[in-house]
């Protein structure tokens, strides 16, 4: 009997292409900034393509730009498990968020030729297009067209705050690549693992290695426009203005009181307010500001999502109010076979374990719409994330790598 590719995950193999990668679009503060489709994402890709072809993998781009690493499987017409996650950034993210389940995917591959397991079914480890939306809004664009919650053709011309669109982005992504075979979006896959840090503190604060995600909250995000007029801030009298700025706070304010449950289960956030002109003397015209609510059941997030716009009118004093829905997604549980398989690896491993919801959405959400999904979590500090100060310890994303690959091993073999 041959030994499981655990056996053959190589912490030093994985720890060189971790710091290579961190390396790109690396801040001074230690995070990176990698935004999708840009240079340093290309980069990044190209360099997923080198080591891919270095062990005989096959490298294909989709038409949403999603990247593939595939390790082929004995038998061509099966359907394909896939791993992965992505290598975009937030502008001052982490060097864990999104490479680290890539990196673990791409291990996984490795380790398995390496013990010399030959596999049934093809394995991909998958890189997904623009997870974090901060370039282009939303995020997990890659994984929303693959699994047919968003046409390729919306996607493609979605632009960013300098005009370019996702298809130009992406020309210039593939021009400066190898390159790629062809993967068509509907490719038959039959499971999907994502390995990613908690960006929360529970496994921390327990002391658990490793969590298998019971699911992901739901997440409803909305853009939010509020139209006045611009009048001299020395001289427009009070009852005349139609400040856009105010009745845009008033409505923020509305919104934070009543989502402010005693549990702390609903999340509210506004990251994003922008001010027109912006200008310190004259009274606003206009804003346009982000929503982003969170619940882990989906009826009550649709009842909250509801009020949204309900407190938006309500709010809006002499100015006018446009709110229009980003992305309404719902709550996922992952597929239970999935789940327990990740159980099963990590007792096989000696790998304590806890079960745990995902706060943050992820790719796996998506595919979870086509094919079994799940999901392993590793310990991050102080559950930080998203920041420049993100951290996993080495030997947490060892263990989940050995519990990875066991798990696609089963899945595939
Ligand atoms: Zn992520």
């Amino acid at each position: 009997m041959s030994a499981l590719p655990s056996s053959r995950v190589d912490a030093k193999r994985f720890g060189r292409r971790f710091e290579a990668l961190a390396a790109i679009g690396a801040t001074a503060a230690g995070g990176v900034d990698r935004q999708a489709l840009s240079a340093a994402d290309a980069c990044a890709q190209a360099l997923m393509v080198q080591w891919g072809r270095e062990r005989g993998f096959l490298a294909l781009h989709d038409a949403a730009g999603n990247l593939f690493l595939r390790r082929p499987g004995t038998l061509p017409g099966e359907p394909l498990v896939l791993s992965g996650s992505h290598l975009d950034t937030q502008p001052t993210g982490g060097r864990f968020d999104g490479v680290y389940g890539v990196l673990a995917a791409l291990e996984a591959l490795e380790a398995l030729e390496d013990a010399g397991l030959a596999c049934r079914r093809g394995i991909e480890a998958v890189a997904w297009m623009n997870e974090e939306g901060s370039r282009f809004a939303p995020g997990m664009m890659g994984s929303a067209v693959l699994t047919g919650a968003r046409t390729l053709r919306a996607t493609l011309a979605v632009t960013d705050a300098d005009g370019i669109s996702v298809e130009e982005a992406l020309r210039e992504t593939r021009s400066a690549l190898p390159a790629l075979a062809d993967r068509p979006l509907d490719t038959p896959v039959c499971a999907y693992v994502e390995a990613h840090i908690e960006q929360g503190p529970v496994l921390e604060r327990e002391g658990i290695p490793l969590g298998v995600v019971t699911g992901i909250q739901g997440k409803h995000t909305f853009r939010v426009e509020v139209r006045g007029e611009a009048a001299h801030a020395g001289t427009a009298p009070r009852r005349e203005r139609r400040d856009a700025l105010l009745a845009a706070t008033a409505m923020v304010q509305a919104m934070a009181s009543e989502f402010a449950d005693a549990e702390d289960i609903i999340k509210f956030t506004v990251g994003r307010f922008d001010v027109t002109p912006n200008a310190p003397s004259v009274v606003p015209r206009r804003v346009a500001f982000s929503i982003d609510l969170r619940h882990p059941e989906s009826q009550r997030l649709q009842a909250l999502a509801a009020r949204v716009a309900q407190l938006c009118d309500a709010h809006r004093g002499p100015c006018e109010v446009q709110v229009e829905r980003l992305v309404a997604a719902d709550a996922i549980a992952f597929d239970a076979g999935i789940r327990d398989r990740i159980a099963t690896a990590a007792a096989h491993l000696g790998v304590p374990v806890l079960s745990l919801p995902s706060l943050a959405g992820h790719d796996a959400g998506l595919v979870a719409r086509i094919a079994p999904a799940g999901m392993i979590f590793i310990p991050c500090r102080a559950g930080i994330t998203h920041h420049e100060d993100e951290f996993a310890e080495m030997d947490h994303m060892i263990a989940g790598v050995r519990v990875l690959a066991d798990v696609l091993h089963g899945l595939a073999r």
